[in-house]
């Protein structure tokens, strides 16, 4: 038997819905209704994180039983507990949703580990009162990507949510990936994510748009209680301090995202962790050529509103709905506008700190590396050049290099090194004998500088393709490559000689295929 300590305060303390009978609805007055995961054909594990494994107390062992396989596939629920699914709402793409919730997600338990509290939960295990129109299942595919971009966020240093386990279900769900008509049967799998919470933006937006202010206040005084204790007042201003440390969690995760390269894809409040976690990997992506235009979701094609460099923006965006959803807490205007209205400029300072970082510059003269940022920032985007190479090369130019030694030294982060010439050229070699002037103003010597510079631009991020042929090796039933790439995301920093060919900018194929660069909310 698995040795767990059950600690559940989401559903002990919160409203429940009254009604048992799984039937798709409207649910009002609750916080969660409670539902059974659905039993699958023929479950097989797949994947442990066992990185994560000890944080929950949870053995090794463990991993090998019957019993792990079954509650983490939602086959068997673990004893004395009793899975529920969240009540939430959104806004999606700009506009209030209304009604959205756990459709396909499942809470089984929180757990008490060392003084922590986590929250499992399944994704894919069947469908739920807030399944709507669709199963309430998920594909291999997408349980691939969620598994591996939550680790490998993890490792980054990025504020995420975890993923314990991979499994296939055995059963075959139908999807119809680019919505053109071409559904076809693909194979199942369940995910099991690790959180301190789930709760998200929406969870507040619901009870607040159905004017529910008594439960509104419960579920705000629940989520301070546990996740915000440093929050001493009370009153109004203690949900005034909420919002202000909703803001900053969310500035921050949103600064990593833009330090490392990763497009959510999907950031409508529904997918806002309010604990500021990177929630819900849908159609994400990885910045190859760096291109602020950029989103992989095709459903987002034409507006591109989640696209790399609108990011930041749509995080305030998403933190106004979040203060409207707080208002009737709090009953004035302008001490949430004032904390809304400090949102871009504490973002600004967090991301040209970031930047500077980024560009091992620590002792240069503010005005100077503003403009050092600006200008590689557009010249980046002159001709193709990899996100992650061009980081990870700069920091092996030193104080002595001329432009042209360190122009070599860059050479490789470019698509395509025909490009370089004319204007292209020219404007590299600008900012190269800029930035080489800057790093000779630098305290640091240049061995000092680099391994600074390598903590924080990772080496290996888990790039479209390479999820990619983890899929399609899965699909054909060899799973081998999600264990190599999980163990090689493990150190994202650390040079690993023997796995070089991850160091690589996509290949050609990649470029437009489908699953790669493009990616639907089919999942
Ligand atoms: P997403 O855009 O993936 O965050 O999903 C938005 C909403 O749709 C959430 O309420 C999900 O639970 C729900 N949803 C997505 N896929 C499914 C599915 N296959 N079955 C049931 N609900 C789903
Ligand atoms: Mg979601």
């Amino acid at each position: 038997m698995m040795k767990l300590n059950i600690q559940n305060t989401f559903s002990k303390e919160l409203p429940a819905d009254k009604i048992l009978e799984n039937s798709r609805r409207q649910v009002v007055d609750a916080c969660f209704s409670y539902v059974t995961p659905k039993k699958t054909k023929l479950p097989k594990l797949l994947h442990v994180s066992e990185e994560l494994l000890s944080s929950l107390g949870l053995t090794k062992e463990d991993t090998q039983s019957d019993e792990f396989l079954a509650v983490f596939s939602g086959n068997e629920v673990f004893e004395n507990t009793h899975p529920y699914a969240m009540c939430y709402g959104g806004h999606q793409f700009g506009h209030w949703a209304g009604q959205l919730g756990d459709g396909r997600a499942i809470n089984l338990f929180e757990i008490e580990h060392n003084q922590k509290q986590w929250a499992l939960q399944l994704k894919g295990a069947g469908e739920t009162p807030y399944s709507r129109r669709a199963d309430g299942l998920a594909v291999l595919r997408s349980s691939i990507r969620e598994h591996l971009c939550s680790e490998a966020m993890y490792h980054l240093g990025v504020p995420t949510t975890r993923s314990l386990s991979l499994s296939l279900t055995g059963d075959e769900v139908l999807r119809d990936v680019m919505y053109n008509g071409n559904a076809a049967y693909e194979k199942g799998a369940v995910v099991c994510r690790v959180a301190p919470s789930f709760i998200r933006f929406g969870n507040f937006e619901i009870l607040s748009a159905r004017q529910n202010h008594q439960t509104l206040q419960l579920l705000t005084d629940y989520t301070i209680q546990h996740f915000y204790p440093e929050i001493a007042s009370e009153g109004k201003q203690k949900y005034l301090d909420f919002l202000t440390a909703v803001r900053d969690n969310t500035i921050e995760m949103v600064v990593h995202w833009q330090r490392v390269g990763f497009v959510h894809g999907v950031m409508n409040t529904d997918n806002m962790s309010i604990l500021g976690l990177t929630i819900d990997y849908g159609p994400y992506g990885w910045l190859e050529d760096v291109n602020y235009e950029w989103t992989p979701n095709t459903t987002d094609a034409q507006n591109r509103r989640y696209r790399f460099g609108n990011q930041p923006y749509i995080t305030m965006w998403n933190m106004y709905k979040l203060a409207n959803a707080l208002y009737p807490l709090i009953d004035e205007v302008d001490p949430l506008q004032a904390i809304l209205d400090d949102y871009e400029s504490l973002y600004l300072e967090k991301y040209q700190q970031m930047m500077r970082h980024k560009l091992g510059l620590y002792d240069t003269k503010t005005t100077d590396s503003l403009n050092i940022i600006a200008e590689i920032e557009k010249t980046l985007q002159l001709t193709e050049t990899d996100y992650t190479i061009f980081y990870r090369l700069l920091a092996n130019i030193t104080k002595e290099d001329t432009t042209e030694t360190a122009l070599n030294k860059i050479t490789y982060s470019f698509y395509d090194t025909q490009e370089l010439k004319g204007e292209v050229s020219d404007s590299w070699k600008k900012w190269l004998t800029t930035y080489i002037k800057a790093i000779n103003n630098e305290t640091l010597i240049d061995s000092e500088r680099k391994e600074k510079m390598d903590a924080i631009n990772p080496k290996y991020v888990l790039r479209n393709y390479m999820a990619q042929l983890a899929i399609d090796d899965a699909n054909n039933g060899n799973y081998q490559l999600i264990d190599e790439l999980y163990q090689l995301l493990k150190n994202p920093y650390n040079e690993q000689p023997e796995n070089e060919k991850w160091f690589a900018k996509r290949p050609d194929w990649a470029k437009n295929k489908i699953g790669c660069s493009m990616l639907s909310c089919s999942s």
